[in-house]
């Protein structure tokens, strides 16, 4: 048996609740609650990230070894597992506690970029499980196996997943809320991460007066994970406000960049480290409609929809600000801050959009040009992922010879009406196109760095649920595998590089998702 070193700041570092025992509870003055994943009945594989486990130099260790400890039957030796206690703001509305109420931190280990907490989402009931009941199911844990690493490899900031196992257990869940629960396979993912700090972290102690643990809690952050800004004083606490702020900006537009919907920004699945956190019922942008979001619990407000995410982002650190302020004690400094982002977002969301178009970033983008295109595409229900990158087939001086491509990459069935449009579009497309200064395999190349050719499209993770579902995970290899080259061409892969088919367009898992997971 190969020694995994382990290291406990968290829980070193930090005050936990008294209470030994785990039942449902509220939980005061504490950070976090020990306990232990519930035993699983037949864990097995369904797919272990063996990339991941370089980077955290597991791959020498035994995986029979590993299978225990990544399916809650054994503890990682020397390691104190916990779960955190946060509150949070849901679809708007404070909450009150939350907390992890079915992930277990099971060890922080180090790797070859620093230390890492290891997670077990799905591995039984904790004093924060509420009414419901510490598990999750192999559909849900799929997509977020799945999702997280894509997100990696596309270059989004992200938590991480180590493997994906099966309980042997079977979990009952009623997938749209409808009075009609099923039984479904129970399964666990490790999620790997620096941080799984929220804001709801910070949240729920000031809500309740409990200033001493804010505090302690907020210098540990800075301590651990923004230690560049040195020691805590109302002055770095600001800074660190600030350093929220500016990641939580990048974040949304990196989302907006690809075409990832989150689905569920509450204030609890907001990372502190700007971390895209807790993959429940996301979704991605096929046809471009900024009105749209995949969860189906939201369908009425739509208040997480695509084109809303850097306002609920804003939303979020408003709410993470309240929380700090104790520590602070500045309204304006607070605001200032919070007044930078507004008008930082439409510059730097106006500035990715053109990075996207194929141009050089000395250049300065054309506002009207990016609107009407965004017009153009919601109208003529484009594919955004294939529009942009097939710009990299754009040739300057046969503007038109590209509406063929654009024609094909549209879900509409009377696309032809915004020909006249698109025409006068991709004329001026092409004059600024010549007067950009990057030549045009450079050009090909910016195109291929930003616009993805590949991603987890919401009809590609419910085909390997399908298929895992009865036992066979070779898609979720598949798409594993492809999704690790987002980037690049991958000839025998073409058939990912294609629009929606039409099965999937009002199908469950597809385009309808639920919290139920
Ligand atoms: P989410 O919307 O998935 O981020 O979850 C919101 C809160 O509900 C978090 O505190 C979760 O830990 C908790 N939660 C979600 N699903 C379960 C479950 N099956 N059992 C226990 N707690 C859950
Ligand atoms: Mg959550």
């Amino acid at each position: 048996m190969k020694k995994i070193e382990v290291s406990n700041i968290f829980t070193d570092d930090l005050p936990g609740d008294a209470e030994q025992r785990n039942f449902v509870r509220q939980v005061y003055e504490a950070c976090y609650s020990e306990v232990h994943p519930k035993a699983t009945s037949q864990p097995a594989w369904v797919h272990f990230n063996s990339s991941l486990a370089e980077e955290l130099n597991l791959s020498e260790v035994d995986r029979r070894q590993l299978l225990p400890l990544l399916s809650g039957n054994a503890d990682f030796e020397g390691a104190k597992p916990y779960a955190m206690c946060y509150g949070g703001h849901q679809f708007g509305n404070w909450a009150g506690q939350l907390g992890d109420g079915r992930a277990i931190n099971v060890a922080e280990i180090k790797g070859k970029s620093g230390t890492q907490t290891l997670q077990l989402k799905g591995s039984g009931m904790t004093p924060y499980s509420r009414h419901a009941d510490g598990l999750a199911v192999l559909r849900s844990s799929i997509r977020e196996y799945l999702c997280s690493e894509a997100m990696f490899y596309l270059g989004v900031p992200t938590t991480r997943a180590l493997s994906l196992v099966l309980t042997g257990d079977s979990v009952e869940r009623d997938i749209l809320y409808n009075g009609n629960p099923q039984f479904e396979k129970g399964a666990i993912v490790c999620r790997v991460s620096p941080s799984f700090l929220r804001f709801g972290n910070f949240q729920i102690f000031s809500s309740r007066g409990e200033l001493n643990v804010l505090k302690t809690l907020t210098d540990f952050t800075i301590k651990h994970y923004f230690p560049h800004l040195g020691p805590p004083n109302k002055d770095v606490y600001l800074q660190f406000f600030r350093e929220v702020v500016n990641g939580t900006l990048d974040l949304m537009l990196e989302w907006e960049r690809v075409g990832f919907v989150h689905g569920v920004m509450n204030t609890d699945n907001m990372s502190i480290l700007s971390l895209t956190i807790d993959y429940g019922p996301y979704g991605w942008l096929e046809d471009y409609d900024p009105t749209w979001t995949p969860n189906t619990t939201d369908s009425q407000h739509r208040r997480y929809r695509f084109g809303n995410q850097a306002q609920i982002g804003l939303w979020n650190l408003l709410q993470l600000g309240n929380a700090l302020f104790p520590l602070i004690e500045d309204v304006s400094a607070l605001e200032e801050i919070l007044r930078d982002y507004q008008t930082d977002y439409p510059q730097k969301h106006l500035k990715m959009v053109w990075a996207k178009l194929g141009f050089s970033n000395e250049s300065e983008p054309n506002q009207e040009m990016v609107a009407e295109l965004q017009k153009l595409m919601y109208q003529g229900e484009i594919d955004m992922t294939i529009f942009f990158r097939n710009l990299n087939k754009f040739q300057a001086d046969a503007p038109m010879d590209f509406w063929e491509v654009v024609k094909e990459s549209s879900y509409s069935q009377t696309f032809e009406q915004f020909r006249p449009n698109w025409e006068n579009w991709l004329n001026s497309y092409a004059e600024a196109v010549l007067n950009d200064k990057l030549d045009s395999a450079s050009r090909t190349a910016s195109i291929n760095k930003i616009n993805p050719k590949y991603v987890l499209r919401n009809y590609m993770a419910q085909l390997a649920i399908d298929e895992a579902d009865k036992e066979n995970y070779d898609l979720v290899d598949e798409l594993y595998h492809l999704l690790q080259n987002p980037y690049d061409e991958q000839p025998n892969m073409e058939k990912w590089f294609a629009k929606r088919p039409d099965w999937a367009k009002h199908k469950v898992g597809c385009s309808m998702l639920s919290c139920s997971s």
